[in-house]
């Protein structure tokens, strides 16, 4: 391929998700000229179950989408649902919105990006990042291949917000490290009666056709758009990997749930990702580069979720980025660790015992049978204690992941 033109900016987005749509908003909104660029052409589809954290809602509304998540669904905890019991449990509010949401990433993404642009950043689409060239150590530029030619975006900084796989960010050196507990799911698309219910469910009993437990859980996330996202996911590390036909038993809970939940026809666009968690990524930044969002392993090793975290990384390399920082190598993995680390190790470490079943089958009903614990173990693993939380449970939470962390062989993000 013959490189077919040359694009100069002060910032190169690589990929237009939550992370790099919300970076490239918050760097234009800064006054400095970014290109946001994405393999594919929007809007697109991503393997997702749509759910949206009170974390999520504070971050996008923050970004100018409180109109946007006005007409979408909106919910007001999580019904948690196994082992012979079924807890409601309200979001806690606090410093965070004692609501939460969902919206299919084909709009969601969308509309995060639409921020973006309309702040003054300038898209590229159908550009896929495959290689840099550097000079002294710096990343000069992002090489893409772009309607069959090559193109080449010359920058003073580069972001990588190029998810979970992260193509660019192995060509920076970014390592993933799968000892440490990785998530598998698949999501899909079903038509219910009560695609309107004011609960995101979760089955944490998951069960195979054979009737043995899983570890994993099933969700339901409704859209109130006559229509639910439906999904199965679980946790492996190298030692145990999944050993599952996700499709096949996203199918198998579906056909369980169609009862229950009005449910009817087939599971439509059903997709199945792997997803790095709790930080469990070396390489993060170098001199003027740095990774975000899903690149970064910034995924809640408990439930999943990393919306939120890749709105606010995108959020915190902005204002890392304001100060016009000389190099980035361990300034940002420090920044990530201050943020996540305490949590992420504590969390990860809990997900790596989570990947055995026999444990989950001893586990489960205890606390299952506990409001209390139940409340808690929302708290955790729906990423809703703040830096701000000075309450018993941030506490507890904040020195178990210290201990956690003192603990580490690797420590997150490094
Ligand atoms: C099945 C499943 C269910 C999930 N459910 C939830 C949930 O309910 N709630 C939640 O909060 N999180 C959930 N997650 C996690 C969530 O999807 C991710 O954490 C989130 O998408 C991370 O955002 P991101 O911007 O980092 O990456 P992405 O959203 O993956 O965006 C990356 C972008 O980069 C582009 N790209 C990739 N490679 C290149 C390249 N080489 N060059 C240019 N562009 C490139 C892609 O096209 C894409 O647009 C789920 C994940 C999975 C797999």
């Amino acid at each position: 391929m013959t490189d077919i033109r040359t694009l100069e900016t002060d910032v190169v987005v690589v990929g237009a998700g939550p992370a790099g749509s919300s970076a490239a908003a918050w760097l234009a909104r800064q006054g400095r000229s970014v290109i946001l660029a994405d393999a594919e052409t929007f809007p697109r589809d991503k393997a997702c179950g749509d759910g949206l954290t009170p974390r999520a809602i504070a971050e996008l509304t923050r970004l100018g989408l409180g109109d946007f998540l006005a007409g979408r669904a909106r919910n007001q905890g999580l019904r948690a649902a196994g082992f012979g019991q079924v807890l409601h449990l309200p979001w806690p509010g606090g410093s965070l919105p004692n609501y939460g949401g969902a919206a299919p990433r084909l709009v969601l993404d969308a509309a995060i990006r639409e921020v973006a642009l309309a702040a003054g950043a300038t898209a590229v689409e159908a550009a896929r990042a495959v290689d840099v060239e550097r000079e002294d150590g710096r990343v000069t530029a992002v090489i893409f291949e772009h309607e069959g030619a090559r193109l080449r975006v010359r920058a003073n900084t580069v972001i990588v917000a190029d998810g979970a796989r992260s193509q660019l960010g192995r060509v920076l050196g970014r390592e993933w490290h799968r000892d440490t507990a990785y998530g598998v799911a698949a999501r899909g698309y079903i038509d219910s009666e009560r695609s309107a219910d004011p609960w995101i469910s979760s089955h944490l009993e998951l069960r195979g056709r054979d009737n043995e437990i899983l570890s994993g859980y099933g969700w339901i996330f409704p859209l109130a758009d006559g229509t639910v996202n439906i999904g199965v996911g679980t946790l492996a590390t190298s030692k145990r990997p999944a050993d599952i036909n996700l499709r096949q038993l996203m199918d198998f809970y579906a056909d369980n749930q169609r009862d229950e939940w009005k449910l009817s026809g087939a599971v439509q666009k059903p997709w199945s990702a792997l997803l790095p968690m709790g930080g469990a990524v070396s390489n993060v930044a170098g001199p003027n580069w740095l990774l975000i969002g899903d690149a970064a392993g910034c995924v809640n090793p408990l439930n999943g979720e990393g919306i939120d975290y890749g709105l606010e990384t995108g959020r915190l390399a902005a204002e890392y980025l304001a100060d016009r920082p000389s190099d980035f190598t361990n300034a940002w993995p420090d920044i990530l660790r201050e943020h996540y680390g305490l949590a992420f190790s504590a969390a990860r470490r809990i997900a790596g015992i989570l990947t055995s079943p026999e444990l989950l089958r001893l586990a489960g009903p205890v606390g299952m049978r506990s409001r209390w614990l139940m409340t808690i173990a929302l708290r955790v693993m729906g990423n809703l204690v703040t830096e701000e939380d000075t309450d018993a449970l941030a506490r507890v939470w904040r020195t178990v992941g210290r201990a956690s962390i003192a603990l580490d062989h690797r420590k997150p993000f490094s």
